[in-house]
């Protein structure tokens, strides 16, 4: 897996000098406490670090610049224990640039009846001092989260939990580097795209290097590293040698370890954490990449087909938001295939050419050699499997012309029916929401690509804040999708988004 920087969330309690030392006292222990409890829930995928009460212009403006400086610290939550003027806020958050959670809750959990009186009135008025810095981060337009409840409630700590996962992708989006190896597919239009216009907005640098160049990498691997791969590959995968000859299938399944072993090198060499290939300008290669761009997606990378850079970088952006999860589900590449349209068993099967990542895979995953119906090189060897049932998010990044939209699809997973014994690739099945018909129109209508960035570990919330957060359209295809109200939100769209 690729190194992952250990992040860090900053809690920031607002009030003011008017309550007096006491007061205050109480609000530095009580924010204290929760950071604590925060902590300790293990629900929390980064640490919280505690600071100091902000009652001031120069105290807040001076924490959101360390905040902006500090190369862990991955956002910024804030809550007003009390009431905190928030003209305070203005400077500050101006020039605040990282993520930004509003955390609207209160210490105690219950109106304590018999002793309330107007002490605590006035501690405890996050209600009201809540309500007054909201207006302020409105009214400067500033994107942020707002989760509301009871600090120590697991659903609330939940959402803190979701929302860390956005606030890291937000952080990271701006250190993803794409390697295109040869151009995009020709006459392709999906997979084509404003680079300029998507570092600006994301950060993204995205880089072509000509095909013989990482060739050469891929042939500077000794054949003892290659041989000790393959034998890492034969312990781990089933071998499915379907009357080939066990020597030639071998030296096929080494072509591709030589590929992902000089592959990795050269990615990491020069530092880029995404890739795209195309498997009609393939140079030196002697196959199409597969079980290597397989188990280089599996270690973290990044991939789009056929030059797709925009699904490399967002297969590579939702690998890092995922990164760390207990028992996670898997993060793919995948495309739009094939159908089945008998009804009561609707759903769309997912798979590509070869390049599917064995993190979604359910139960034993095997090599097969197969020839490919496009290009002109060697069987290639590659890893086939099915996926795993469950909820998962298809999203697609576009570019409209003027400008970027990504589309959100909820999709439930499933097995298929009966066995595939013919297809030698690996396969996702699902049925889109709200349904098959309407999913696949509603995608249709938004513009969606064939070629989608999958994952069972994030939510449809998670990637359209961080669209947000970019300052993109989301649009979402969910349970609640109509038509008419989907082909609305679109107009208004094009007017919101220029
Ligand atoms: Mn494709």
């Amino acid at each position: 897996m690729l190194k992952q920087k250990q992040y860090e969330f900053w809690f920031c309690v607002g009030s003011q000098d008017l309550y007096g030392e006491e007061c205050l006292n109480h609000v530095a222990g009580h924010s204290q406490k929760i950071v604590e409890e925060l902590n300790k829930s293990g629900i929390l995928p980064y640490p919280v670090i505690w600071k100091p009460t902000l009652i001031t212009n120069e105290l807040i403006r001076k924490t959101f610049n360390e905040a902006n400086l500090d190369d862990d610290c991955a956002g910024v939550i804030t809550w007003m224990h009390t009431f905190s003027p928030a003209k305070s806020w203005i400077l500050g958050l101006q020039e605040y640039r990282k993520p930004l959670l509003h955390l609207h809750t209160q210490f105690n959990e219950e109106i304590p009846y018999d002793s309330i009186d107007m002490d605590f009135m006035n501690e405890n008025q996050s209600a009201h001092g809540d309500r007054e810095y909201g207006h302020i981060v409105s009214r400067m337009r500033i994107e942020r989260k707002v989760v509301v409840g009871h600090f120590a409630d697991p659903i609330v700590i939940g959402k803190i939990a979701s929302w860390m996962r956005t606030a890291v992708g937000i952080v990271e989006s701006s250190h993803i580097r794409v390697m295109r190896i040869a151009d995009n597919m020709r006459n392709v239009a999906v997979t084509e795209g404003d680079k300029v216009e998507a570092q600006i907005k994301f950060g993204w640098e995205i880089d072509a290097y000509p095909v013989n160049e990482i060739t050469e990498s891929v042939d500077a691997v000794s054949s003892s590293d290659v041989n000790a791969l393959v034998d890492e590959y034969y312990d781990k995968y089933d071998i499915l040698l379907e009357g080939r000859d066990p020597g030639e299938f071998r030296k096929h399944v080494a072509v591709q370890a030589q590929i992902e072993l000089g592959f990795e090198r050269f990615l990491e060499e020069k530092n880029y954490q995404a890739i795209v290939t195309h498997f009609g300008d393939l140079g030196g290669l002697k196959q199409l990449p597969g079980l290597a761009i397989q188990r280089l997606m599996e270690k973290g990378y990044g991939f789009g087909a056929e030059g797709d850079w925009k699904v490399a970088a967002m297969v590579r952006l939702m690998k890092v938001m995922t990164a760390d999860l207990k028992n996670p589900k898997g993060t793919s590449m995948l495309e739009d295939y094939t159908y089945n349209l008998v009804k009561g068993k609707e759903g769309i099967l997912q798979a590509h050419m070869l390049e599917v990542c064995p993190s979604i895979a359910d139960g034993p995953v095997s090599i097969k050699c197969q020839p490919l119906s496009m290009g002109d090189r060697e069987d290639p060897a590659r890893l086939v499997f099915t996926s795993k049932e469950g909820t998962g998010v298809a999203v697609s990044l576009i570019d409209l012309g003027n400008r970027f939209r990504l589309i959100i699809n909820d999709v439930n997973c499933k097995k298929v029916e009966k066995p595939m014994p013919k297809l030698p690739v690996a396969t996702n099945f699902w049925t889109p929401e709200p349904d098959m018909y309407t999913g696949a129109e509603a995608w249709i209508l938004a513009g969606g690509a064939h070629h989608t960035a999958f994952s069972y570990d994030l939510t449809a919330d998670q990637m359209g804040d961080w669209a947000n957060a970019m300052g993109i359209e989301a649009v979402y295809i969910d349970k609640d999708t109509k038509i008419r109200d989907l082909k609305r939100d679109l107009m208004l769209g094009e007017i919101f988004y220029r």
